[in-house]
């Protein structure tokens, strides 16, 4: 029986530690590695966002494992995004005309320690803390891990070994350095940075912005964006130039620069920031950036998955997701070629590679998307029809967004590939004028797929 084989994964993070457990699930012995102290027994700061917008390609993920049911409790539905124009107008824009279809806010380190909990159930799953991992011999599946507390080098070897240790990975570092294979690596990153800051909850524990939205306000060159989270409070994040331009962080470098910046773009969000102040000087700037590499695998002994194989800014809320679908992936791999891993890996490459490169591309797209458009008025009026379209027809009719986001059972490649051709029909309709008061709805839509299908065709 193959299934006894013993597989180490470095990075206890949320792809690291839903993929132990499946693996285990699957009959498989696993040493799962992490670098930073057990978040259930220690403030960790992971210098990642505090919450996060968990969808359906996730949940496929979380299902597999039997967990549906556990991350419910964390989950804060969200409706749509809530704009906040500049001149204080508040517009709430569906995420979908299908009522059962929304994202939910998810805070990082409940997710993460449901899924250690689980882990902890199960036997053949063994967790270690505090364990770097430096460097990987790739064709033997063996790592050397330094102590975080103690500096004392350890090294674990397994049947196979992967990779879930994030944006960073130390085992794409061993590959890119290896040089025993041609492997190709790519890293973009955007003109933008982030910071973190927040929305405190009322003096009852309530919510002091609607609760069931992710709010935006998008102001052309950069954005802020507040999920909320279980206790009332938001997390904000302000995605904001580096150094270019009139505001950047590297401008924003003085209390008095930083209140009129905010006075000017946000005042309705400064009005909810006492702690604005600090919290914008203490809290970390960190950057966005975009990696793709291939290949995923090497020796059939080694495979990276999550962020360490495709990392991606995180404007369409789709990496942590699309971490979990991967998991998805690689046990339909499995259940086809279990017992030849070399197989197995290139069967999940195969397959999932197109997808994640796709998915990267849209979310760049998004970031230009949510920053500038979401506050056009023909932006708004395509999101007004095409929700008019959801509601009215709701098997005919799925927008860019909810292929995307809803569409589970459709590849992101395909979600990409009908999404970008019918939202370029529906503008240019709106724009050339062709939609008449006179018209049905049905008539609309019918536009919309003849423009859809020509321009598909054409493609
Ligand atoms: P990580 O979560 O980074 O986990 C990697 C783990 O490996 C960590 O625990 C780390 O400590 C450990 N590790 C790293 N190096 C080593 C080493 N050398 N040795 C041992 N252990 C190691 N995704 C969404 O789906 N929705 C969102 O709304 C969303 N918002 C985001 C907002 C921001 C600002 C950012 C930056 C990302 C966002 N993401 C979002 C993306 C999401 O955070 C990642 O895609 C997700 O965390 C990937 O999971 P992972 O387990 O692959 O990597």
């Amino acid at each position: 029986m193959k299934n006894q084989e013993h597989i180490l994964i470095i990075g206890a993070g949320l792809c690291g530690s839903l993929l132990a457990l499946r693996m285990a699930q699957r009959g498989y012995k696993v040493t799962l590695m992490e670098k930073r102290p057990d978040l259930r027994e220690e403030i960790v700061d992971s210098g990642r966002s505090i919450n996060l917008a968990f969808s359906d390609r996730g949940m496929k993920g979380l299902r597999l494992a039997g967990l549906e049911d556990k991350v419910l409790p964390l989950c804060i539905p969200m409706n749509g995004r809530m704009i906040h124009s500049a001149d204080g107008q508040l517009f709430m824009s569906a995420y979908s005309g299908r009522n059962h279809e929304y994202i939910n806010s998810i805070s990082r380190e409940d997710l993460n320690i449901m899924l250690l909990n689980e882990c902890d159930k199960m036997p053949d799953i063994t967790m270690h803390f505090n364990q770097k991992c430096t460097g990987v011999e790739l064709e033997t599946a063996k790592a050397t891990f330094e102590d975080y507390k103690t500096q004392k080098e350890t090294h674990y070897q397994a049947d196979i070994l992967m990779g879930a240790d994030g944006v960073g990975s130390a085992l794409r570092k061993s590959m890119l350095d290896h040089r025993k294979f041609l492997f190709s690596y790519g890293q973009d990153f955007l003109t933008h940075g982030y910071k973190e800051l927040s929305f405190p909850a009322s003096a009852d524990g309530g919510f002091l912005v609607e609760k069931n939205a992710l709010h935006i306000w998008p102001r052309g060159k950069d954005m802020m964006i507040a999920l909320p989270n279980l206790d009332g409070s938001f997390t904000v994040t302000l995605f904001l130039s580096w150094d270019e331009g009139k505001d950047s962080f590297e401008s924003l470098n003085s209390d008095a620069a930083i209140l009129d910046y905010f006075e000017r773009e946000f005042p309705d969000a400064l009005a909810l920031m006492p702690n604005l102040i600090q919290e914008f000087k203490e809290n970390p700037t960190s950057p966005l950036g975009t990696i793709k590499c291939s290949p995923w695998h090497a020796y059939g002994k080694v495979l990276l998955l999550g962020d360490a194989a495709h990392g991606i800014v995180p404007f369409y809320g789709q990496g942590m997701n699309s971490a979990f679908e991967d998991i998805d992936v690689l046990d339909k791999a499995l259940n086809k070629h279990e017992g030849d891993w070399k197989a197995v890996f290139k069967a999940y490459q195969d397959e999932r590679k197109e997808d994640t490169d796709a998915i990267a591309d849209l979310a760049v797209d998004n970031f230009h998307e949510m920053k500038a458009h979401t506050a056009r008025p023909i932006f708004q009026e395509k999101r007004k029809l095409e929700i008019a379209f959801e509601n009215e027809f709701p098997q005919e009719y799925f927008s860019k967004y909810s292929l995307v986001t809803f569409r589970e059972d459709l590849r992101y490649s395909e979600a990409m590939r009908r999404g970008r051709v019918q939202d370029k029909a529906i503008l240019n309709l709106i724009y050339d004028g062709k939609f008449s008061e006179s018209m049905t709805l049905q008539e609309k839509l019918n536009l919309v797929k003849q423009e859809t299908r020509k321009m598909l065709h054409d493609d």
